[in-house]
């Protein structure tokens, strides 16, 4: 018997967040209301539209002054780093600008032109980002620079939610943010959590598959969960560094699954981008558990040795790779 159980939902991080936490020597509530907290502290820490957050003060910085940041937003910062340095720059948190230019190409229904592009392209190398640990400063050294954590920061939630449930006791908990879920033991009744594996071409909540999961988190980037039309073409948010233009891989969606929530949603975003074979590569030179890759073709690859995880639920090809 796991105890008592808690459901709740909250808007946050600028999606639905839901939590299942299970426990009998702490009540749920005291769980839910410390994690709550903590999802509201880097909320205010992460949010790019907030004037106070921790972002928009390196941001507004930029090109004059380093900006001093709290120990928990330098671990994010290094990591994106490290994501970054992984990835040959596909997962790049300083491709702010040029998500910007994109949102407002949407809104004004008119494409960027290919000049434009490039000059913005300029701000966005990781490298303007210098960090330092001594002083506990970030500095972006490019006026018009800017971070973005949207491709990481629901992956650093996750973790520090289950951390949480973790150190408070709960017997197990489960902890999706808009899509970006981890777990900790198993469900109430024994078995392991199941998370949905997003159909990409049908609407939300149907699925194509199940991922099983137990003290894992699984995380998907796709070009359907959200896209704009500009002059009549649809374009996703998903940024191609290489380009400037939203990334036009091989893939519909990746869905990664690894012990660490930032580690799964910044692979997912930057295997999105490499596309499957380079995409495949990245996930088997990482420790992450393993990916499923969904392609342009309606395919399905799984990396080796994940298949006992993931049940298929309709026929379509399906390959280990
Ligand atoms: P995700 O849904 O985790 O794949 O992240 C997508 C979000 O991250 C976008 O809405 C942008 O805010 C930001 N973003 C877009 N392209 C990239 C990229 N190549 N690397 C890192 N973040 C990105
Ligand atoms: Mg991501």
């Amino acid at each position: 018997m796991a105890g008592d159980v808690l459901e709740m939902q909250d808007f946050l991080m600028n999606t639905v967040v839901e939590q299942k936490i299970c426990s009998t020597n702490v009540a749920p509530a005291a769980i839910y209301s410390a994690s709550l907290s903590k999802l509201r502290m880097l909320e205010d820490m992460m949010s790019f539209y907030s004037e106070s957050s921790e972002v928009s003060l390196i941001n507004h910085n930029a090109g004059s002054a380093a900006t001093r940041i709290s120990a928990e937003m330098m671990l994010v910062l290094e990591q994106a780093q490290e994501y970054a340095h992984v990835s040959q720059s596909a997962f790049n948190i300083l491709l702010a600008p040029l998500v910007q230019t994109w949102r407002k190409a949407g809104a004004e229904n008119k494409m960027p032109t290919r000049e434009g592009i490039m000059e913005v392209l300029a701000l966005c190398k990781i490298e303007n980002l210098i960090l330092d640990k001594n002083e506990n400063t970030a500095y972006l050294s490019k006026k018009g620079s800017m971070i973005d954590l949207g491709g990481i920061g629901k992956g650093f939630a996750a973790d520090a939610c289950c951390e949480i449930y973790d150190e408070m006791g709960a017997s197990s908990a489960f902890v999706n943010l808009g899509g970006n879920v981890k777990a900790i033991g198993n469900r109430p009744d024994g078995n392991p959590w199941s998370v949905g594996l997003q159909h990409p071409d049908r609407i939300r909540g149907n699925c194509y598959g199940v991922i099983m999961c137990s003290d894992l988190s699984v995380v998907t980037s796709g070009a359907y969960e959200r896209y704009q039309e500009i002059e009549g073409a649809k374009y996703h948010h998903i940024i191609d560094g290489k380009t400037g233009y939203p990334s036009e891989s091989d893939l519909k969606s990746v869905s990664v699954i690894s012990k660490s929530s930032i580690q799964a949603d910044a692979l997912s975003t930057a295997a999105f981008v490499l596309g499957l074979e380079i995409g495949m590569d990245l996930i088997y030179n990482s420790e992450c558990i393993g990916a499923v890759f969904f392609t342009q073709a309606n395919e399905v690859y799984l990396t080796k040795g994940i298949k006992q995880n993931v049940r298929l639920l309709e026929r379509m090809p399906c390959y280990e790779a």
